[in-house]
């Protein structure tokens, strides 16, 4: 047939602490723009970004929590069919990072795939234009980490400086694609 680009479109989850940088992230991915003050209002924003994957379109919907993140955990019905997930901290506050297995047990409680497998999260050590802490240092802790907590890859990005936002973003679509 004509025509027939295959389409996917998935529905990601941008969650973390309050400041850490989501809707930079978001903003600089989809938009190409940044900017020092975005609003945090309350209720969820959302993103489209479309990609050419080989000869197949994914279109990536982005779910920002916008302002809800102060409340520590999400509902059910925000989860509900997410296929992908960036969870994010910021890495010159380490209270953000400690809060990364409490967002990834949050997402994990309330959402499973119908074959009963968690959705794949890619972790983003954000403001990396800002230099490196310790933890982030040692790599090889941070693999361990990704993989003592489920994450499909781990990625120091800066919406600031635009740094491996895009690869991150690959990482992601390919684990989901390649287990679909
Ligand atoms: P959110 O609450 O997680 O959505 O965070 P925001 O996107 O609103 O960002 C919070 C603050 O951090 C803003 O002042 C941003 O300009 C700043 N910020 C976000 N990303 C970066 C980054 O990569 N580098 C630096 N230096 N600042 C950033
Ligand atoms: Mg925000």
């Amino acid at each position: 047939m004509q025509n027939s680009r295959k389409e996917h479109l998935y529905k990601i989850l941008v969650i973390g602490d309050l400041g850490v940088g989501k809707t930079s992230i978001i903003k600089r991915y989809v938009h190409q723009s940044y900017s020092t003050n975005y609003r945090a209002t309350i209720g969820v924003d959302f993103a489209l970004k479309v990609l050419n994957w080989d000869s197949e379109t994914v279109r990536l919907q982005l779910w920002d929590i916008a302002g809800q993140e102060r409340f520590g955990n999400m509902t059910r019905v925000y989860y509900r069919e997410a296929m992908g997930a960036f969870i994010v901290f910021d890495i010159t506050r380490p209270t953000t990072f400690e809060a990364v297995t409490k967002w990834k047990e949050d997402l994990d409680s309330k959402l499973t795939l119908s074959n009963g497998k968690s959705i794949a999260a890619v972790l983003l050590a954000n403001k990396c234009d800002q230099g490196r802490d310790v933890f982030m240092n040692n790599g090889m802790k941070m693999d361990q980490f990704c993989k003592d907590n489920g994450f499909v890859g781990w990625f120091e990005t800066s919406a600031k400086e635009n740094i491996n936002i895009d690869k991150a973003a690959n990482c992601l679509v390919k684990y989901i694609i390649a287990s679909e």
